[in-house]
């Protein structure tokens, strides 16, 4: 009993090589239109020229090399490591509030994995056939054929990787130079490793793992489910439409038209298979909502034009919500919005945002700080008078050269010794740590806990930047 169960049940399946089948269809068009701009934009990006004084004239350039991020005209420091987080929050919100009202949305149309699997698949069809002529050719030995089909399918597939990863190193540095320096040999070894490896993987990702990277490797097809609710909208076969009483079947002689196939107890579906062989997982939606399912509504396309094709109404696949599928009585399909999880993560969403935007648009051109030197924390000169150090420290966030002018506020003015600097000059984009240092005489130093540095940009109508300081003297022993 068990040896024949084991014998039944391999551990490795062998693997059957999806070849699907071409759709047309409204959500065919919607992802050809999500691909065409998602391409436009990352290809076009790195080229876009952009005025700039401080820096390569990039509209997107992420110099790693000053490390400051350029889009468009924000420039991005380290120091916004805020913004890093908030976009990441705002992604995950996104993720989870567009998936609890219509399902793996990102991973059906927008997913990366999804538009390159998408363009490649799109190139074996261009260069090897419709789906009967690929499986053949699959089938067939090799000859000349096979390999200028099947070798020039996978030849362009490599070319569009590599110019996928020049594109993506492209961003990092000012991309004329780049592209230029790279063919004449002359780019830097990081270039070349980060050019390597991501064509190597995503030639690998797109071209031959495919659906095994949604299957297998993506940690979001097996979480998705703690975010479906019985009202979100996925795709779905409406099983009592298409089954009825007697179950699908082919649409052979007697069992032609709907109401034939009513009165025999037959559902509309005729079995045509068409739904599975557009799927570019390979599965079967008939068997219900599956992990593999990336929600890219091929097989409602499919299913549809076989529905007109035999003139039966259109939607036994389609985007519904388990509960209307379930209840006695469906309904049009509808975004069922008014939930308390759907509403949590929009407020979660538009406060984020908010955040986002209010601290990006608020943002000073200068960034400063103040730290006190601590060791030691303060030193009594020869004439008994108290000198504590400081080091400010200044982020030039415009994109010229700004001229600063520190004071102090509520202690004297002669006070502060900033040693002999001309002046505080801090070259675009750049910061510069001044040492300061204070001295005041017993009886002030007696009766200061603290004051204020006052930071003057020199550009007109600069507000002044204030920091908080503390004064350290004997008296605190
Ligand atoms: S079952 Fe339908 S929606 Fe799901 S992946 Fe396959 S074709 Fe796309
Ligand atoms: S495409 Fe529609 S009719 Fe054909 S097998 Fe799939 S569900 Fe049935």
């Amino acid at each position: 009993m068990e040896a024949s169960s084991t014998k039944s049940s391999p551990l490795l399946n062998k693997h059957i090589p999806i070849v699907t089948r071409s759709v047309k269809g409204k959500f065919r068009n919607f992802k050809t239109a999500v691909m065409l701009v998602a391409y436009s934009v990352y290809f076009l990006l790195p080229w876009l020229p952009w005025t700039r004084n401080s820096a390569a004239d990039q509209a997107v350039m992420f110099d790693l090399g000053t490390r400051r991020f350029f889009i468009f005209d924000l420039i991005v420091y380290p120091q916004d490591i805020f913004w890093l987080a908030m976009l990441l929050f705002i992604a995950a919100a996104l993720l989870f509030f567009t998936t609890g009202l219509i399902g793996r949305a990102w991973c059906g149309y927008f997913c990366f994995q999804t538009l390159w699997s998408d363009l490649f698949i799109w190139i074996e069809h261009r260069l090897q056939g419709e789906r009967p002529a690929r499986l053949r050719l699959q089938k067939q030995p090799w000859n000349a054929e096979k390999i200028a089909k099947v070798g020039g399918s996978h030849a362009l597939m490599v070319l569009i990787s590599f110019w996928t990863a020049v594109t993506f190193a492209a961003y990092f540095s000012y991309a004329p130079d780049f592209v230029r320096a790279l063919f004449m040999g002359e780019a830097a070894s990081a270039g070349y490793i980060t050019v390597l490896v991501l064509t190597i993987t995503t030639y690998f990702a797109g071209g031959v793992a495919r659906e095994h990277i949604c299957t297998m490797a993506c940690p979001y097809a097996r979480f998705q489910g703690v975010m479906y609710e019985a009202d979100t909208l996925a795709v779905s076969y409406d099983k009592r439409r298409g089954e009825g009483t007697a179950g699908r079947a082919l649409p052979v002689a007697g069992l032609k038209t709907r109401d034939e196939r009513q009165a025999s107890g037959h559902g509309d579906c005729i079995d045509c298979g068409f739904c599975v062989q557009v799927c570019p997982t390979g599965i079967d939606i008939r068997d219900g909502l599956q992990y593999q399912c990336i929600s890219c509504g091929l097989c409602i396309d499919a299913c549809n034009n076989i529905m007109d094709s035999v003139g039966y109404p259109r939607g036994l696949i389609r985007y519904d919500s388990e509960r209307n599928l379930a209840s006695d009585a469906p309904h049009k399909p509808r975004l069922e919005w008014r939930r308390f999880k759907v509403w949590g993560y929009a407020l979660a969403l538009i406060v984020a945002s908010g955040l986002l935007f209010y601290n990006i648009g608020t943002r000073s051109d200068t960034e400063v700080s103040v730290q006190q030197v601590r060791q030691p924390l303060f030193v009594m000169l020869s004439d008994g008078s108290f000198r504590n150090r400081y080091q400010i420290h200044i982020v030039n966030k415009t994109e010229h050269d700004e001229v600063y002018t520190i004071l102090v506020r509520g202690i004297s003015p002669e006070s502060l010794d900033l040693g002999n600097i001309p002046e505080i000059r801090v070259r675009a984009g750049k910061s510069l740590t001044i040492n300061a240092k204070v001295d005041l005489s017993q009886e002030v130093a007696a009766r200061t806990s603290n004051f204020e540095f006052v930071i003057q940009p020199s550009g007109q109508n600069t507000e002044p930047l204030l920091l908080e300081a503390n004064f350290n003297s004997k008296r605190d022993f």
